[in-house]
């Protein structure tokens, strides 16, 4: 639904222009959300290197069904929506003079700006295979076609401290959970994570629904635990020692963007207040895994993106109630071959509401996306695509 600004608002104003730089869940969201709710009154520029948008929670699935990630073409979606984009890196930014500077040298003038530029992977332990990026998961495919052949008996799966986002291990462990070599035997799965529970920040209850799907289904859980090394045939394990294994997955740890000229925190993350503000600055707005927050995630992307449109087009006189961000952490847990129920969990992040927490075969929000997004999911239920690059 498109609110339009009052006629007073609207005629009182020259059109404000906003930059949104990135081309991922927290841009699109941005621009969605702004067209919904200040049509008319914002001309926007889009600002991303990359020609398309990933739906990255299907990297997991990826190597078990080659040919699922989908995507959207920048082009093609900014041209639908009325935005200029522009193929290029955004590296600097003059807050005061509201001036952008691209890689390629262009220099993008702004009224307000909306940092969504995601965030870096930074390398993971020697000796483990990265999965964090769905161009990571050609790697993930050659460990499986080890496993389906024989080769690799143990396998074992690393979530290193930091990681706030933990869900895709936990799916590509389950996902393989139901492979079997030539002779019908299952995998040995071994999953090691920092956390204190299997997906401890959706709460207790989630944690024991989710570590019983995983008894369940073989997958031996060490919580609380770091990996020092790997070697050729075995996982070091802190105050533990050696675990025999054959090959390991390992999630990456994330960086931020350090984007010159905005402030940062010592990982390179942008500081923002409760409205998506980037802090002790003006018209800059950050959102996405770019930001200081310990879970960088789609669904929190979004709400971050949502909060800083609705500050944008409440200024500009629009007729909605900028409110701080309260967020819910949201996710859609594939738990294993075709025929297993998928688990929806849903946590309140800032103070528990009653009523908002929950685990449940059935969808807790709508449409039942991986990545929860006012705007965004409804939007990408019928416009991805397949894409093979
Ligand atoms: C395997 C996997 C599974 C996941 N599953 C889920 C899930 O089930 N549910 C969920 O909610 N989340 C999931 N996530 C997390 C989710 O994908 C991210 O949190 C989300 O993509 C973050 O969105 P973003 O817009 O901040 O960053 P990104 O999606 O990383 O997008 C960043 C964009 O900025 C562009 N860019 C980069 N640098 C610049 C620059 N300097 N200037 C301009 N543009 C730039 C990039 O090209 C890209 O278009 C998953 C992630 C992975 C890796």
């Amino acid at each position: 639904m498109s609110t339009e600004l009052p006629d007073g608002a609207m005629s009182q104003r020259r059109e404000v222009h906003v930059l949104i730089a990135g081309g991922g869940v927290a841009a699109l969201e941005t621009l969605l959300a702004l067209r919904a709710q200040a049509a008319g009154a914002v001309g926007i520029t889009l600002l991303a290197p990359d020609p398309a948008f990933l739906y990255r929670p299907l990297a997991v699935v990826e190597p078990f069904a080659p040919g699922s990630i989908e995507g959207l073409t920048l082009a093609e979606f900014a041209a639908e929506q009325q935005a200029r984009l522009v193929a290029d890196t955004l590296v600097r930014v003059d807050p005061d003079l509201r001036v952008a500077t691209t890689r390629g040298g262009e220099d993008l003038l702004f009224d307000e700006l909306v940092v969504a530029v995601g965030a870096r992977e930074r390398a993971t332990l020697p000796g483990t295979t990265r999965f964090g990026d769905p161009r990571e998961a050609d790697a993930v495919a050659v460990i499986l076609a080890r496993v389906r052949e024989g080769s690799v008996r143990r396998l074992a799966f690393v979530i290193p401290p930091g990681v706030g986002w933990t869900l895709p291990l936990y799916e590509l462990a389950l996902l393989f959970s139901a492979e079997r070599d030539p002779d019908g035997r299952a995998p040995e799965l071994l999953l090691v994570t920092a956390e204190d529970a299997p997906l401890a920040a959706f709460g207790p209850e989630t944690a024991a629904v989710v570590s019983d799907v995983l008894a369940t289904r073989g997958v031996v859980v060490r919580t609380a635990s770091v990996v020092e090394r790997v070697e050729a045939d075995a996982l070091w394990i802190e105050l533990e020692g050696a675990v025999p294994i054959d090959a390991v997955i390992a999630q990456p740890t994330l960086r931020g963007p350090e984007i010159e000229g905005l402030p940062h925190d010592g990982d390179g993350f942008l500081p923002i207040d409760e409205h998506a503000r980037v802090r002790d600055l003006e018209h800059v707005y950050a959102a996405g895994d770019a930001v200081v927050s310990p879970i960088k995630q789609g669904g929190l992307a979004a709400q971050q993106a949502d909060a800083a449109a609705a500050q944008i087009a409440a200024e500009l006189g629009a007729d909605v109630e900028p409110r701080a961000l309260d967020p819910v952490l949201r996710g859609l847990l594939l738990t294993g071959a075709a025929g297993s129920m998928p688990r929806f969990l849903r946590t309140h992040l800032g103070v528990r509401e009653l009523g908002v927490d929950g685990v449940s075969s059935d969808p807790l929000w709508w449409p039942p996306a991986k990545i929860a997004a006012l705007h965004l999911a409804p939007y990408l239920a019928d416009r991805l695509v397949r894409r093979s690059d």
